[in-house]
C-alpha cells in the first residue's frame, strides 16, 4: 500500500479539519493540503517526467512545502530523499547523487548553481503555494499503486561516524513504524497539533504519518527551526502540542523555561531520543514539564521503533527501580522483536551487555546501493544496530554505548556513557562527552570534554574528587578538556568524531557542525 493512502482518506473523511499551519496560523484544511498534493504530483510526472519508482531529493529547512512534496513524491509513485540542509552542498551533492536523484528541491533554487550535480540532477526551487486549478483529467486521483516492499523514503545516516549511508525504507516499513506510535509512545487525537521543531528530514518529519492518518494538526514554526520561546509561545495558543526533540533540546528547553517561569502549558508530549538523555538532565525536565516526558530509541535503520519508555514510567518517581528503569530506554515496541547477543550471536544472560539486533516490519530493506553494508548489517534476517545494551528481567534495555565508542583501557571496557552520567551529575557541569584516545600503556584512555556552567568554574582536581567518590578508578578520566560548547550536527547529536579528530589535531577547530 502507498503510504500517501493516509492523506487522501483524511481527506475525504474530514476535509474541513484544519491541517497545516504556518507558526499559529493555518494555511490549508485536509481537503485543500490534499488537492494541492495531487496537483504537485502531476507536476512532478507531467513538467518534470517522474516515473514511479524515480528519487526525488529534498534539501530545504522545515516547511509546509516540504510536508506537501514529500506527499506529491508518493502520491506519483515516486521515492523521497530528504537530506539534511545543514549539509554542505558537496555532501547533499554526494547523496543526490549516491541516491541517482532526478531532482533535487531547495529553498532558493540556486544552492547548486555553481555546482555541477550528478547523474544530470536538476535543482529546482520549491514551488510557490499554489491554488489549484485542477487538470481535467482523472489522472492520480488516488495516489500511484505501491507494494509494501515498494521504496517510500532514502533516509541518509546522520553520518557522526562516517559517510553516510542510503537506509531504505519501504511503505510498508513506514505504515508499522507509525502503528507502533499510539500503541508505545502516545495516543493521537483530531486535536493535536505535531509541531516540527527539529528536521523533518530525521526524526520528527517521520512522525507526520500517524497524525495524518489520525487528522490532526501540522505546524511548522515560523523560524523554521527550533527556538524554545517561540515553542512555548505555539504551545499556549495551539494546546495539545506534541513534539520530536532530541535531549539536547530537551535540555535547552528546561533553561529557557526556568528563565521564564513556563511549566508547559499547552505541551501534550515530549518525545526525547536520538542520543543519551542523562538521569540528571531527565530529574531537571520532569521538574520543569511534569508528566509530558516520552523517550524513544531507534535509528534510521529501524526507524524511531527499537523500543519505547512509556509516560507513566518515566514520571514513576516514588517507585525503588526508578533510577534503572529512568536511565534505560524502556521496553520493545510493538513491531519489534529486541535481542541482545554476543560476539557468538547467543542470547545474553539479563543484565549482561552484548550488541542489540533486532527484526520486524519495521526493519529496512538494506543500503542503497551497498550489498557489503547491507549483508553486514542484516544477518539472517536481524538488524545488528551496531549499539551495545543489556536487558533486565522485565524487558527494560538499557544502552551502554555505541561498540565502535567503548573504550579499551588495559584490557577492560569502558562505557563513555556512564562515565558521562556521573560528570553530568556535578551541578557545574553543563555538558559533558567522554571519547577514547590512543594510550601506549593503556591502549586507549578516558578523555572528558566538559563544558561548564560558568567559565573557569572547575578544574580536573575537583572533578577528579567528584569521580573517585561515584566510580571505579580505573574509569576515572585521565584527561579533561574544558570547552563552551560541544560539536553538534543540526539533530543535535554531539559529533565524537569531531571530538577524536580534535585530539589529533588540536590547532583545528571545535566548532559546531
Ligand atoms: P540515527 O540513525 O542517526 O537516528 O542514529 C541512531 C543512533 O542514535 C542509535 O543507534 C543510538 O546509538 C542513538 N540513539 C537513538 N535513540 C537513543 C536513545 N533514546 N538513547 C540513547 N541513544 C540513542
Amino acid at each position: 500500500m502507498n503510504i500517501a493512502h493516509w492523506l487522501q482518506d483524511a481527506a475525504l473523511r474530514w476535509p474541513e479539519r484544519p491541517a497545516l499551519f504556518e507558526g499559529p496560523r493555518q494555511i490549508a484544511d485536509y481537503r485543500m493540503f490534499a488537492t494541492q498534493v495531487r496537483v504537485r504530483a502531476l507536476e512532478l510526472r507531467h513538467v518534470h517526467g517522474i516515473e514511479p519508482g524515480e528519487r526525488v531529493a529534498l534539501l530545504m529547512k522545515n516547511s509546509c512545502d516540504y510536508l506537501q512534496l514529500l506527499y506529491a513524491i508518493w502520491w506519483c509513485g515516486a521515492v523521497a530523499v530528504p537530506i539534511n540542509h545543514k549539509l554542505h552542498a558537496l555532501e547533499a551533492a554526494w547523496i543526490a547523487g549516491n541516491a541517482g536523484a532526478r531532482l533535487i528541491f531547495t529553498d532558493e533554487g540556486q544552492l547548486f548553481a555553481d555546482l555541477a550535480l550528478p547523474n544530470g540532477c536538476r535543482e529546482l526551487a520549491t514551488p510557490a503555494r499554489c491554488m489549484p486549478g485542477l487538470p481535467a483529467s482523472d489522472e492520480l486521483q488516488a495516489p500511484h499503486p505501491r507494494l509494501d516492499s515498494d521504496l517510500a523514503w532514502l533516509f541518509y545516516t546522520s553520518g557522526t561516524t562516517g559517510r553516510s549511508k542510503g537506509v531504505m525504507l519501504s511503505h510498508g516499513n513506514l505504515i508499522a513504524m507509525s502503528l507502533c506510535y499510539p500503541l508505545d509512545v502516545d495516543p493521537v487525537a483530531a486535536e493535536d497539533a505535531v509541531v516540527y521543531a527539529a528536521p523533518m528530514s530525521h526524526g520528527a518529519g517521520l512522525y507526520n504519518f500517524i497524525h495524518v492518518r489520525c487528522g490532526a494538526r501540522h505546524v511548522v514554526p515560523l523560524s523554521r527551526g527550533f527556538q524554545a520561546t517561540e515553542l512555548f509561545t505555539l504551545a499556549r495558543s495551539l494546546g495539545q502540542v506534541s513534539l520530536f526533540a532530541a535531549p539536547t533540546m530537551v535540555k535547552r528547553m528546561v533553561e529557557q523555561a526556568r528563565e521564564q517561569g513556563y511549566a508547559g502549558e499547552g505541551i501534550k508530549t515530549i518525545v526525547y531520543g536520538g542520543g543519551p538523555m542523562y538521569l540528571a538532565d531527565l530529574v531537571d525536565a520532569l521538574d520543569t514539564f511534569g508528566p509530558r516526558l516520552v523517550q524513544i530509541y531507534g535509528q534510521g535503520e529501524c526507524p524511531m521503533t527499537i523500543s519505547a519508555l512509556s509516560r507513566e514510567a518515566i514520571a514513576d518517581r516514588g517507585n525503588p527501580g526508578w533510577p534503572a528503569i529512568a536511565a534505560s530506554v524502556g521496553r520493545a515496541q510493538a513491531c519489534v522483536e529486541v535481542r541482545v547477543v554476543d560476539g557468538a550471536g547467543r542470547e545474553t544472560a539479563a543484565g549482561e551487555a552484548g550488541e542489540i539486533v533486532v527484526r520486524g516490519p519495521v526493519v529496512m530493506q538494506g543500503y542503497w546501493d551497498n550489498p557489503q553494508a547491507t549483508a553486514a548489517a542484516l544477518v539472517d534476517g536481524w538488524l545488528h544496530t551496531g549499539d551495545i545494551g543489556f536487558l533486565d528481567g522485565q524487558g527494560y534495555l538499557s544502552l551502554t554505548d555505541r561498540s565502535k565508542d567503548v573504550i579499551i583501557s588495559g584490557g577492560s571496557n569502558i562505557y563513555p556513557r556512564e562515565v558521562e552520567e556521573v560528570l553530568i551529575q556535578h551541578p557545574e557541569v553543563f555538558e559533558a562527552c567522554v571519547v577514547g584516545e590512543a594510550d601506549p600503556e593503556w591502549g586507549e584512555s578516558v578523555v572528558a570534554f566538559v563544558v561548564p556552567r560558568t567559565a573557569g568554574s572547575l578544574d580536573a582536581r575537583t572533578l577528579n574528587e567528584w569521580f573517585l567518590a561515584r566510580m571505579a578508578s580505573f574509569k576515572k578520566p585521565k584527561k579533561y578538556l574544558f570547552c563552551a560548547e560541544l560539536p553538534k550536527n543540526s539533530y543535535g547529536k554531539i559529533l565524537k568524531t569531531q571530538l577524536r579528530q580534535w585530539l589529533l589535531d588540536p590547532d583545528g577547530s571545535l566548532g559546531s557542525a
